[in-house]
């Protein structure tokens, strides 16, 4: 149960670890393909913005071949070629045209190639004189009227654009005249940031880049013939051009590609790349930015898919320990409630089992009450019983003797002997037997039936009862002989307590108290010290010799009040403080007996 358990738990633990891996790899992911989408975009628009920049500023010379072609002093000079006054009034106004256009150098050719003049006619590399025949934007000016050119000068080694146009007098060619515009500026304004921008010619060989390192690098081999072209247009200059590998590693979509290519001799770097081409030049151009970010951007948003999906791990697993709790404390409420059912199921068992356990105490006390009472019977009997047999020796006699007088009178005398008799043992009977359905118990009738067992002892010992308290209609539901019994006990033990007192009292009353009626026996006698008070309601607890006391009567007595529902207390002057003994009882109330109905004396010992 517990190894599947722990299986279980293993087994959804590994379900979470991957819902997490899947959850950051999606967002991880997600995120870098956001980022380099947003990228993809700005760099496209950023190519635009560099192309149309690149372009503009070439347009801004290409109108300088054009006016100078117009110019007289150039004509002059390009149909006098050996002229040297004509060529140095062309070289003037060559060099001041470039100083007001800003260009790079400004020349003028003959149609063989030759370099008339030139804006830098002073300067000691001067292009004058030169043969530049082999320049393609020579030889398209000279074609098609008009050339352009990407090269490196082959006097002062710098890199530059030529826009070249032919000179013309009516279909014979003139001449050329050219411009050479620097690029420099252009590309230091170029990505000042991390990016990285470059511009390969139509053979790959990298002309415009903002990193120098990666200048006339070929970005792809070239063929034999573009070789051969190249060496002998002098495209290159003096330059050597060394390979630029860029390695393409992955097309991302939307133009863009990751690239890795290294600067200087640093180890490859990444790049995500997007690249245009660039109308009217052959030249494509390339943004480049490190692709570390996009990555880097990638693995936070993986982290924080992670912490979001360890978070709503966390929620599920308090959520699911919430419901376990949950689950445990409505099992523990069940298992409770089962237990709880099984101890009041014990209880009420084991209170049936004592409450029988009880009833056959008392059944058993009532036994050895009956013995005990049987043997002062015995003794109350022994003398009516010698007195009748007396009695019937006498009637004998009398009845020999022919005095039917005397023998009615003895008859009389033993009647009232044997009603006694009856009384005596009368409440005998009360004992032995088992409580049947409650009806109305007259207290003051119980009293006297009690009094009256007790009769011959109270005559004898010169007690003084007063039963005078008791209401005559006052009841209490339950067994009259069971009431009787009771009060038996109390009167008995009373008079006990009375023996060889002075003035010796019993009082007997009752009165109503709301639905309860409380019952008061009251003596003068000794009264009951502490140490025997605590243990007057133990069974067999007796101070009486042996013979006289069980030590029952108070045990049954209040054992029987309870059966009635009602109390037995007791309240006591010690004997040092005069004596005197109260029991009271406490019993609910019966409605009260119509007097009509009551037939028997009222106080028959009275
Ligand atoms: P028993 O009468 O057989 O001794 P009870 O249970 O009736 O048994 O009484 C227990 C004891 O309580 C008696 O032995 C006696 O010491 C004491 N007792 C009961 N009633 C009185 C009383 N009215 N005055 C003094 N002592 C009493």
């Amino acid at each position: 149960m517990r190894t599947g358990s722990f299986a279980v738990r293993l087994l959804v633990g590994f379900a979470a670890l991957a819902l997490l891996a899947v959850v950051m790899a999606v967002g991880g992911g997600w995120a870098e393909r956001a980022a380099m989408a947003a990228w993809g975009q700005r760099a496209s628009h950023v190519s635009e913005l560099y192309s149309a920049g690149l372009e503009s500023a070439l347009a801004k010379y290409d109108y300088v071949p054009k006016t100078l072609a117009l110019h007289p002093s150039v004509l002059d000079a390009l149909r006098h070629p050996g002229d040297g006054a004509r060529a140095a009034t062309a070289n003037q106004y060559l060099e001041r045209l470039n100083a007001e256009a800003g260009a790079g150098d400004l020349y003028l050719l003959d149609p063989s190639g030759r370099v008339l003049a030139a804006s830098n006619w002073r300067a000691p590399l001067s292009f004058v004189g030169m043969d530049l025949s082999y320049r393609p934007y020579f030889q398209d000016a000279a074609r098609r009227g008009e050339g352009r050119f990407y090269g490196v000068g082959t006097t002062n080694g710098r890199p530059g654009y030529y826009f070249a146009v032919a000179i013309r007098d009516g279909d014979h060619v003139l001449g050329v005249a050219a411009a050479k515009v620097s690029l420099e500026r252009i590309e230091e304004r170029w990505a000042p940031g991390d990016e990285r921008v470059f511009v390969a010619d139509g053979l790959g060989v990298v002309i415009l880049t903002s990193v120098p390192s990666w200048k006339f690098g070929m970005t792809a081999a070239l063929s034999e013939p573009m070789w051969t072209t190249a060496s002998l247009t002098r495209q290159y200059g003096a330059v050597t051009l060394k390979p630029l590998p860029v390695e393409e590693r992955e097309d991302r979509g939307d133009g863009a590609r990751v690239v890795a290519l290294a600067e200087n001799d640093a180890p490859t770097v990444a790049y995500l790349a997007h690249t245009r081409a660039l109308p009217g030049t052959g030249w494509r151009m390339t943004i480049l930015s490190p692709l570390d970010p996009f990555r880097q951007a990638g693995r936070e948003a993986a982290l924080v898919s992670g912490l979001g999906g360890v978070v709503l791990l966390l929620i599920l697993l308090a959520l699911a320990q919430r419901h376990a709790a949950f689950r445990q404390q409505m099992a523990a409420k069940a298992a409770l409630q089962r237990a709880n059912d099984v101890l009041e199921e014990r209880v009420t068992a084991r209170t049936a089992a004592l409450c029988a356990a009880q009833a056959e105490l008392i059944q058993k006390e009532k036994l050895a009450v009956l013995g005990q009472m049987a043997a002062g019977i015995v003794h109350e009997l022994n003398q009516p019983l010698a007195a009748l047999r007396m009695m019937i020796d006498n009637a004998a006699v009398f009845l020999r003797r022919e005095q039917p007088d005397a023998v009615l009178d003895n008859l009389a005398s033993s009647t009232r002997l044997v009603d006694r008799m009856g009384r005596i043992t009368g409440p005998l009977r009360s004992f032995a037997h088992r409580s049947g359905d409650p009806v109305p118990c007259r207290i003051q009738s119980c009293a006297a039936n009690a009094l009256s067992f007790l009769d011959e002892r109270i005559r004898r010992a010169g007690v003084r009862v007063d039963k005078a308290g008791i209401p005559d209609t006052l009841a209490v539901p339950g067994d009259p002989e069971r009431l009787e019994q009771v009060l038996l006990n109390l009167f008995s033990n009373a008079l006990d307590a009375l023996a060889e007192r002075e003035a010796p009292c019993l009082r007997v009353s009752a009165a109503r108290v709301a639905d309860r009626v409380v019952i008061e026996v009251q003596d003068n006698g000794p009264g009951i010290p502490p140490d025997v008070a605590a243990r007057l309601f133990e069974p067999f607890f007796t101070t009486k010799p042996i013979g006289q006391g069980l030590g029952l009567g108070l045990v049954i007595s209040a054992a029987i009040v309870g059966e009635l529902g009602g109390t037995l207390r007791h309240q006591s002057e010690t004997p040092e403080d005069g004596g005197g003994c109260v029991f009271t009882l406490d019993l609910p109330a019966a409605d009260p007996i119509p007097l009509s109905t009551i037939k028997e004396p009222q106080c028959p010992t009275a």
